[in-house]
Formats: C-alpha cells, sequence, structure tokens
C-alpha cells in the first residue's frame, strides 16, 4: 500500500520515550528543516496514508502511533481497539516517514496524571454528547505530542471532523504555533470511509456499515440541490438509516460548521455528522456542504 515518498532507502526511527523524540525533532530543526506531524491511532490504512503522503510536502514527517486510553470510556472499547505496531511501522518505513512514536501508556500518562485540556464549546454535541471524556482525552494527548514534536504543521482528517475543529480551537486559543492542515475523507469504493475499526466488522455487518454514507450522500444530495430547510435534509438521510437492518443510530444531525450548534436554515456551510453502532462496532462519518469548506483551512487567516 506503500509507495516511496522520497528515493533513498526507507529507515525509520521508532521512539517509545518523550526523550528520543525531543532529541530527534530538535535535530531536525537544527539541520533547518520543516517537521510535519500526524497522530494516529495505528492500523493504518489509506486515510492515514494521505495524511503522511501531504505530510511530505512539509519536510520531515513523524507520525505517532497510540491508542490513547484516556479518549475511551469504561468497558471493553479500548483493550478491543485493533493494534498492529509492526505492520504500521513497516508502512511508515516505506512512506519515507522519519520517526514513529510508539509509546506505552505509562510513558504517556504518569499513575496520578491529573492535569487535562477541557474544551467548553464544541466539545459538547455531537460525539461529545455520546462520549463524556472522549475530546478531553484526545485534546490532552495532541497538545502533549504537539509540546513533543514542536511539529511546523500537523495534519487530521475531515473524517474525523468535530475532532479537527477541536484540534484548531485549542490551537487558536493556547496560541500554539503550529498550523492545522484538514484533508478529505478516504473511502472505500462502496462509499464507506476508511476506519481501523472496519477490521472489526464481518461480512455482514460491513455491507449494512455502508448505511452511513448512504445517509449522508442522502443528505448531500438534497443540500445540492438547494433544499434549505435542515429538517429535511436530516430526515433524508435518517429514512435510509431507519431503513437498515442491524444498525443502531447514536445520532444524525444538520449543525453549522464553525459552531457546531442545529441548525433550522441552511445558509452557511454546514456539517451533517452521523454516528452508529454495528454490533459492538461504533463508526463515524460525515459530509460538508459546500464540500471543500472544512479542508485545508490552513490558508484561512483567523481560524475561528
Ligand atoms: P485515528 O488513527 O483513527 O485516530 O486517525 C488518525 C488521523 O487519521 C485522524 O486525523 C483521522 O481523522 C484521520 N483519518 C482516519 N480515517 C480517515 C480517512 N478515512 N480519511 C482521511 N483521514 C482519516
Amino acid at each position: 500500500m506503500a509507495r516511496p515518498l522520497a528515493p533513498g532507502p526507507p529507515s525509520v526511527q521508532v521512539f517509545e520515550t518523550p526523550e528520543g523524540v525531543r532529541r530527534w525533532s530538535r535535530a531536525v530543526r537544527r539541520q533547518g528543516r520543516r517537521l510535519a506531524f500526524v497522530p494516529t491511532m495505528g492500523c493504518l490504512h489509506r486515510g492515514h496514508v494521505s495524511l503522511l503522503r501531504a505530510a511530505a510536502d512539509v519536510g520531515a514527517v513523524a507520525a505517532s502511533v497510540f491508542v490513547n486510553p484516556a479518549q475511551f470510556g469504561p468497558g471493553p472499547d479500548w483493550k478491543k481497539y485493533p493494534r498492529r505496531l509492526t505492520t504500521d511501522i513497516e508502512t511508515c518505513a516505506a512512506l519515507g516517514v522519519e520517526a514513529v512514536y510508539a509509546p506505552r501508556e505509562n510513558v504517556v500518562y504518569a499513575a496520578n496524571h491529573s492535569t487535562w485540556v477541557v474544551e467548553d464549546d464544541l466539545a459538547r454535541p455531537l460525539e461529545g454528547a455520546c462520549r463524556p471524556g472522549h475530546f478531553r482525552g484526545v485534546l490532552t494527548v495532541v497538545l502533549k505530542l504537539l509540546h513533543l514534536f514542536e511539529p511546523d504543521v500537523v495534519f487530521f482528517g475531515q473524517k474525523d471532523a468535530q475532532q479537527a475543529l477541536l484540534i484548531r480551537r485549542m490551537i487558536r486559543d493556547l496560541d500554539l504555533p503550529v498550523k492545522l492542515r484538514i484533508l478529505p475523507t478516504v473511502r472505500e469504493p462502496d462509499g464507506l470511509a476508511l476506519s481501523s475499526r472496519n477490521t472489526s466488522l464481518d461480512p455482514g455487518q460491513r455491507r449494512r456499515a455502508t448505511a452511513l454514507w448512504k445517509a449522508l450522500a442522502a443528505c448531500q444530495s438534497l443540500l445540492a440541490a438547494g433544499e434549505k430547510e435542515a429538517s429535511r435534509v436530516r430526515q433524508s438521510g435518517l429514512e435510509i438509516l431507519q431503513a437498515a437492518k442491524g444498525v443502531q443510530l447514536d445520532y444524525l444531525e444538520v449543525v453549522h460548521l464553525e459552531t457546531l450548534e442545529r441548525v433550522e436554515r441552511v445558509d452557511g456551510p454546514v456539517l451533517v455528522a452521523g454516528a452508529i453502532r454495528i454490533g459492538s462496532t461504533r463508526l463515524i462519518d460525515n459530509v460538508v456542504y459546500p464540500s471543500g469548506a472544512l479542508v485545508n483551512p490552513e490558508s484561512k487567516a483567523k481560524p475561528s
């Protein structure tokens, strides 16, 4: 799946502790090179690869592979999350990624860790309402990683649009000296958004999982046709999800792209975000209207 980004023999340094990462990233800077960073939870797929490839345009590329326990709720979800570190390192090496940080949990979180990054606005709806504490865990680990790598540019996917918007808010609110790039969602030919969690679906569940994309695509078509009533847009997606067998709906919402508040009328950019459960696997996806409104926001002078 990996074509080298740069000529030369692939080699990647793998770090398990912050000290090694800091030494490496400072050495990159001393060489006068720019650094791009791609945080992941591993089990890398073509979505991650698109971020790693884009990152290569910046300069040296680093990635992290860490299944962050702080962003999972209680229950088996964290343990169950797929892990394939050896393959991930091979993928990174083949892509020309120069450093991978793959720490153990106790390296990232001391036993009495008690300092958290809490965002109080965008973190409330959608995923925040379904997964209490999720974004506190995400922002905390991302801030720790940004302090460690001190990258020039950090890359996130539109697939997790609310997460990307929260990172954008954190960067602005905490004056972090890093640029954010958000890249489009990479999909399977039938529309299913690539996700490490897809590996947990059995063949029947995998077929049913396309319902989420079909619902979002229906919403997108109505929006493109000029529908301004958010309830009609939402209803078109809900009908598809409610008709799908073995699919439990967590939410499907039409929200303002900047504030994530529900809208009644579509008179500016909106995010249509959905989450479903199929068996014990939870899937999220979204579309943005107009479709390019979230990607590459680094070109905007003042992010909200
Ligand atoms: P994860 O490993 O799921 O935490 O994802 C790491 C990064 O990859 C996040 O910024 C995600 O938004 C992004 N990502 C995950 N899936 C996709 C996808 N299908 N297309 C593009 N980016 C993705």
